[in-house]
């Protein structure tokens, strides 16, 4: 987060809202430190919400990490003539997908990586629903657009259809 912050502030650049891909803490810790909208699905409202909840599971230990009180916007009440947002359930219930269409392309934070897929044991994560979300929204990208996942490095979304073989074990016959 802070080298994003000394970015933004040492270009003099202004941020339209914060895009979070989905609640857990990996991808929302920091959020007490920005101006500006943040947009999630809120249907991952509570995770985004209790990052120490998470944390301990991972750690058996209570560290110091505060709930976050702070204002969320849900996904719905944004929009950008240049953003599409994907709806893609199955790693948790609010995660989604954001495709900047002019730049070809699409963040997935833990929806699909390039060589795998994200976890669908953790709460609220469903393997049938990310199941659907393959073939009715990953499957349907752009093949020459370029993948930025919340983990690991970038491919085209041609390559990963082709080579990620976790991901084909969920596409329909
Ligand atoms: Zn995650």
């Amino acid at each position: 987060m802070e080298p994003a912050l000394e970015y933004i502030n040492g270009n003099n650049l202004s941020v339209g809202g914060y895009l979070l891909t989905h609640g857990h803490f990996d991808h929302t810790l920091g959020m007490d430190k920005v101006d500006g909208n943040i947009y999630i699905n809120l249907d991952d409202e509570f995770l985004a919400r209790n990052p120490q909840e998470q944390l301990s599971s991972f750690t058996n230990s209570e560290l110091d990490v505060q709930s976050y009180e702070g204002e969320l916007h849900d996904i719905s009440t944004f929009t950008h003539t240049d953003i599409n947002i994907y709806r893609n359930p199955g790693h948790t219930k609010g995660s989604i997908s954001y495709e900047f269409k002019n730049l070809g392309v699409i963040f997935t934070g833990d929806f699909v990586f390039a060589q795998g897929i994200g976890r669908t044991d953790l709460y609220s994560g469903d393997t049938n629903e990310m199941k659907e979300s393959i073939n009715n929204i990953f499957l349907n990208f752009d093949k020459e657009f370029e993948v930025f996942p919340g983990h690991g490095n970038t491919d085209t979304v041609n390559n990963i259809l082709n080579y990620n073989s976790y991901l084909k074990e969920f596409i329909n016959g």
